[in-house]
């Protein structure tokens, strides 16, 4: 690795995704780390360079970029952001070439902005690619897994804040075999799948007394939103306060549809049976393969939470409210997902995204058929800009119709073995 070595500060789309991805940076010889934590500073310094005109997620993530920069220890030369592009009516794609416009108006074109499969101006790291995505994939999985542990207990805990100090151990602990350097691929996952196992047995252990009474609230939406605590002004958090338990769609879900998405461009070039195509198939294996082993022992933990087998059947059920031949991105996967929630027993879906995003604007004007469909099952969108103020109002009156609904629905949730049907 280049002796000049750069700090990487990778966005907190979710602080334990952040948190895995640098440490997957690490097991290749780079520093990462989570960019800052988000806060006052960070709108404001992210509203400087915007004009409103941009989505939420782009003013925290600059935001907390520029708190980087305005850090007394800030060095150019030793500095790189983490900030993929991407094509398309998204305004995703626009994020770097602000960036990049901002240092350069700010004379800081020593930063370099990387990508996990490109990294302009950090020279000596192309070589590292391969190893480099095979463990990021890892870090997606273990950080998913994580996450839905943490969730499926927490509302349940006697004992206040216990869950969270398990997932922080744990997490902590995913981090340091991610960041391993010198080991094969092989190792590494025999090492985290171990390691799992030893943290889902701790998850295990926390007193909690699991009754079937809490509604079961799905969370799809905009990824970054939905997954970042302070853009959504912690609504997971309210809805457990309000007596409900959270599962939201995770990053690998995500994945799977981009990856679904390069094989049907692949196709529809003609070149269903080409190298392109090879390539594209044996990534998939490969990321199959991981996500196998990875969430074999979680077999009985995640019973009645199970995922999709493959992300066609999320697509089939959009289909007939976003034909696939007309519709790309995260719309599809959010109005699926609410459909493959309903099915699971879920009580209520609430859609998170940025005021304007074109995904959650989209989504809302289905939603009403969407829930008429299914039971009436409660939908609702939840917009967030960093202005909200009754949000607490608005959970509330949700989670009543939740409660409503989950008296009445006809689609029973499947419980893991060690629930109860009353409150002991
Ligand atoms: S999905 Fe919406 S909020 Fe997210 S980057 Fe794209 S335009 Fe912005």
């Amino acid at each position: 690795m280049n002796s000049n070595t750069r700090t990487i500060y990778i966005p907190q789309m979710s602080y334990v995704a952040a948190k895995a991805m640098s440490a997957a940076f690490k097991s290749v010889g780079a520093e990462a780390q989570p960019s800052p934590d988000s806060d006052e500073r960070t709108i404001e310094l992210g509203s400087k360079y915007t004009s409103g005109d941009e989505c939420y997620p782009e003013i925290v993530t600059l935001g907390n970029f520029l708190k980087v920069i305005e850090d007394e220890s800030f060095d150019p030369k030793r500095t790189a952001f983490l900030l993929p592009t991407s094509f398309g009516p998204c305004r995703y794609g626009q994020y770097r070439p602000l960036l990049k416009k901002i240092l350069k108006d700010k004379g800081l074109t020593d930063v370099a902005i990387v990508a996990p499969h490109s990294y302009d101006g950090y020279e000596g790291f192309e070589s590292h690619a391969t190893n480099l995505m095979r463990t990021a994939w890892r870090s997606v999985i273990v950080s998913d897994i994580l996450r839905k542990l943490q969730l499926k207990t927490r509302p349940y805990e006697c004992e206040p804040g216990m869950t969270d100090q398990v997932f922080d151990q744990g997490l902590n602990q995913v981090c340091e075999i991610l960041a391993e350097q010198g080991i094969s691929h092989k190792q590494r996952l025999g090492q985290l799948r171990n390691r799992l196992i030893d943290i889902r047995d701790r998850f295990r252990a926390i007193p909690a007394k699991y009754a079937k009474t809490k509604p079961l609230i799905g969370i799809v939406g905009e990824i970054y939103c939905r997954l970042n605590d302070f853009s959504n002004e912690f609504l997971i958090r309210r809805i457990e306060e309000h007596g409900g338990e959270v599962w939201i769609s995770d990053i690998g879900e995500w994945i799977w549809y981009v990856n679904d998405e390069q094989e049907r461009r692949i196709a529809s070039k003609g070149k269903r049976f080409s190298t392109e195509m090879l390539i594209a198939k044996i990534k998939f294996w490969i990321q199959k393969y991981d996500e196998h082993v990875l969430y074999q022992p979680f077999h009985d933990d995640f019973k009645g939470y199970e995922e999709a087998e493959k992300i066609r059947e999320i697509m089939a059920h959009s289909e007939p409210y976003l034909p696939q031949s007309g519709a790309l991105g995260e719309m599809v996967s959010s109005i699926g997902k609410a459909i493959h929630l309903y099915h699971k027993g879920a009580d209520g879906v609430i859609d998170i995204s940025p005021f304007t995003c074109m995904n959650g604007i989209v989504c809302e004007a289905i939603f009403p058929k969407v829930s008429q469909d299914h039971g009436n099952m409660p939908i609702r969108t939840f917009y967030f800009d960093g202005t909200q103020t009754n949000i607490d109002q608005d959970v509330g009156i949700f989670m009543e119709m939740a409660q409503n609904y989950m008296q009445n629905k006809k689609i029973t949730r499947v419980y893991p073995d060690y629930f109860r049907s009353t409150d002991l």
